[in-house]
């Protein structure tokens, strides 16, 4: 273990968490209490989170992935059914589809939001059909914190009888055509992530959120090995002891004191929100208008929620690449990030299903270009500033 840190000094990573004594207090409470997992706080936590996101049923997990994961097997995907997502996401949302036993296949992204190309999935999926290919589903991911073109999703997913899920990991707070509980209503399914470097956090954590009845349920039982004692559900005797296992679950569980903390990260997401957008205003109008920088996309039709802050750089139009840039970053202790490289490149991806470069040009093209540069609660405007002149002094 390296415990070396430097005291006193500021290191600017791309994201990081914000806990006041108020948490803390929060998680000692539990920490004192009777019950360390599977109490109350879970039900409260999943209460705090359905009435933030307008979602009948919310079921708490251990993280994102495992949100992912429980979605796909609840949704039913299994061999022969083909799972369509975004390549610019990170790794758990495609690699849930191989959990599942179906079979991944991707769609560029638009130029100018960064999420799924709704017009390229249409057109998948008709090419996929006509071959007589099973198109089951769609992820699509709220990339940084700006909404996917959720009409024109809902509509392509009625059209071709799809169903829709949410990776929603990036976009707490988010709003789409006014509508900051459009999560839930467009997609069939929303997950959520409480890693540290989202919008709150549990440490680790994760939810599905979703409206329909019988999905949660499934999703319910497999957080918890498959198993259940609730007597509308049991096939044999009924005595006080009994349980039974009716579908091969996991322990996917979130403890009490991670729900502690979830529904006191939850009385502070607006602030946490108002100082990212903040930020991002800052950034915005230090990179606008200038040819060498492309700042993400703003319009009146959404709330961006800046779980990141993608900015393009054309380093054609400078004389710096982007491997120099993050060394002379990384020595001001200006930690940059790539989100994301595109999944149809990773390795494992390119060897087991042959995507190639070349395959996506417009997430790949991304991905040149792309920095994430560093936005979270606690960095000052003083800090943005430095960032945005160290930035701008590397790149004449
Ligand atoms: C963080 C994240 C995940 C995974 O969440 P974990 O809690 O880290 O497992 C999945 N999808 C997206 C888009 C994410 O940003």
């Amino acid at each position: 273990m390296n415990i070396r840190k430097k005291d006193n000094k500021n290191i600017f990573s791309y994201g990081k968490q914000y806990l006041d004594e108020d948490d803390i207090r929060e998680v000692i409470q539990v920490l004192k209490s009777d019950w360390l997992t599977q109490g109350p706080k879970v039900e409260e936590f999943e209460n705090t989170l359905g009435l933030k996101f307008g979602s009948e049923f919310v079921c708490a997990v251990s993280n994102g992935t495992a949100a992912l994961h429980l979605t796909g097997l609840a949704l039913g995907w299994g061999p022969d059914d083909i799972i369509i997502t975004t390549p610019i996401s990170f790794l758990s949302t495609a690699n849930c589809i191989l959990y599942s036993g179906a079979e991944p296949d991707f769609v560029d992204i638009d130029p100018l939001t960064y999420t799924i190309d709704p017009n390229m999935v249409e057109q998948k999926t008709k090419q996929l059909k006509s071959k007589g290919k099973k198109v089951k589903a769609v992820i699509a991911v709220d990339y940084a914190g700006h909404p996917s073109d959720w009409d024109a999703l809902r509509a392509i997913a009625k059209r071709y009888e799809l169903q829709l899920v949410n990776d929603n990991c990036h976009a707490i707070g988010a709003s789409y055509k006014g509508d900051s509980q459009y999560a839930v209503k467009y997609a069939d399914v929303a997950t959520l992530s409480f890693h540290p470097v989202k919008h709150i956090t549990t440490g680790e954590g994760g939810a599905v959120l979703t409206n329909n009845a019988e999905f949660y349920e499934k999703v319910e039982l497999l957080r918890t090995h498959g198993m259940t004692k609730k007597q509308n559900r049991l096939h044999g005797r009924k005595n006080p002891w009994y349980y039974e296992m009716v579908e091969l679950g996991y322990n996917y569980r979130l403890t009490d004191f991670q729900c502690a903390l979830g529904i006191s990260q939850m009385n502070k997401l607006d602030g946490f929100l108002k100082r990212r957008q903040k930020i991002a205003h800052r950034y915005n109008q230090a990179f606008s208008n200038d040819e060498r920088f492309e700042i993400p996309l703003t319009s009146r039709d959404i709330q961006h929620a800046y779980h990141l802050y993608p900015l393009l750089v054309n380093f054609h139009k400078t004389s710096m690449n982007k491997t120099k840039l993050f060394k002379v970053l990384n020595n001001k202790d200006i930690r940059l990030q790539v989100h994301y490289i595109p999944i149809h490149l990773q390795p494992y991806y390119m060897n087991r299903f042959g995507f190639k470069l070349g395959d996506y040009p417009v997430a790949e093209k991304f991905y040149e270009k792309e920095i994430s540069l560093p936005i979270y609660y606690g960095l000052a405007d003083s800090q943005a500033d430095f960032i945005v002149d160290t930035i701008n002094s590397c790149i004449n």
